[in-house]
């Protein structure tokens, strides 16, 4: 556990003295800041501590909010948008320009790669080299002179693999490449990429960083504050999709309790694993937090913990996957994660066989997904067991 982690997450930011003693900072619910005179109003600096002027360019509950996560995640600024994939876009928008290339992880959240390998392809006559990032000589070897943004995430939605953050954060340096990573699934408290030299973070905040499947919102991280700053001033307030300063504040409220949050989760995942990986009804078990990892030791080096997010393959038939969501009574059958609640859904179900040979999941329609939520391990496994007995 890490004190100063600990006390960004409870005070930074709080200010006291400037909201009249106010324990937890007020929403500001306000469309524009007015001036005193005109003089102040011509003279307004965007970049100076506490100088607002309108809400689609900034807003203090929201500044309180990235102070929080840019602290959190060893950066010097951060910004919040209304949802991760505008964080997300924002981020390709920035870095890339008509021919850009792009290279990017097949296990990456699809939306993010219909928009890199649909929307920017079509629209922008992008390129992108889909990989897994676990060869890195294969990676170093599809830079090319217009390759201008390398996309990560670790660990990468539904199997979890990851990749070597450091290693790749150099190979993009010396190539001049911009490296990005969605660390949505561990979360500023478990994982810092920033340290290992990745550029751009993002994070969706609609899954543990809210933490109570109320909000949807996402931020991008930052050292490279020129980038950022280009950022806040074309991506964000051009394209017009801040955060909503009631949703700033949700955030602020879901991280105070994100280290106890995850703690919970952690736990419950790690005892619901060790169950699944003897059930002679599983195949396999992807969980970062098993000792049988067999990437233990880089995510050893770079996680201090893990989620409550696991996937496994049951040993049955294609068509036993519905029959077997459904006999899941506390599981409840919904796409998202992060919340207190524990949600299940076959991810893969409907991929192409083509696809899942991509993904490295052969027999991933059959792969479920769970989070694992506060309602305590025993529960869960005895959720699971009745469901497995039943196929
Ligand atoms: C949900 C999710 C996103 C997208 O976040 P939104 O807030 O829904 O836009 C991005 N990455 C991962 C890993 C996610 O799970």
């Amino acid at each position: 556990m890490n004190m100063n982690d600990l006390l960004t997450i409870t005070h930074t930011g709080d200010e006291y003295e400037k909201y009249l003693g106010a324990v937890v900072p007020p929403i500001f619910m306000n469309s524009l800041h007015v001036f005193p005179d005109f003089e102040s109003y011509l003279n307004f600096d965007d970049y100076k501590e506490d100088s607002f002027i309108y809400g689609r360019e900034s807003n203090p509950t929201a500044h309180i909010m990235e102070r929080k996560i840019a602290e959190l995640e060893h950066g010097t600024m951060a910004l919040a948008f209304a949802s991760g994939m505008a964080a997300g876009t924002a981020a390709v928008m920035a870095t890339c320009s008509t021919g850009s290339h792009i290279i990017c992880l097949h296990n990456t959240y699809g939306p993010l790669k219909d928009f890199i390998s649909r929307y920017c392809v079509e629209k922008f006559h992008m390129t992108v080299t889909f990989l897994h990032g676990t060869d890195l000589e294969e990676l170093e070897a599809a830079i090319r002179p217009e390759t201008s943004l390398i996309i990560l995430e670790s660990p990468a939605t539904f199997v979890f693999t990851v990749v070597d953050l450091e290693a790749i954060a150099k190979i993009a340096k010396k190539h001049h490449v911009t490296t990005y990573i969605d660390n949505s699934c561990c979360s500023p408290y478990y994982q810092k990429p920033l340290d290992f030299g990745i550029d751009i973070v993002m994070h969706t905040m609609s899954k543990y960083l809210g933490g109570h499947s109320d909000i949807i919102g996402g931020v991008l991280v930052s050292k490279d504050e020129t980038l950022m700053k280009r950022i806040r001033e074309q991506e964000r307030a051009l394209y017009g999709g801040i955060i909503g300063p009631m949703e700033a504040w949700l955030v602020i409220r879901g991280i105070r309790t994100l280290p106890a949050r995850l703690a919970m989760h952690q736990e419950n995942a790690m005892k619901v694993a060790s169950y699944l990986e003897q059930h002679p009804k599983v195949k396999q078990v992807f969980y970062t937090g098993l000792k049988s990892n067999p990437q233990r030791e880089l995510i050893e080096k770079q996680q201090i913990g893990h989620t409550g997010l696991l996937s496994f393959i049951i040993d049955a038939p294609v068509e036993k996957v519905p029959f077997f969501i459904d006999q899941l009574k506390i599981f409840k059958i919904g796409c998202s994660w992060g919340g207190f609640e524990s949600l299940v859904m076959a991810p893969l179900y409907r991929s192409s066989q083509e696809e899942l040979d991509l993904r490295g999941v052969p027999d991933g329609k059959c792969l479920i997904r769970i989070h694992c939520g506060l309602e305590g391990a025993d529960v869960l496994i005895q959720d699971l067991g009745q469901a497995l007995a039943a196929i």
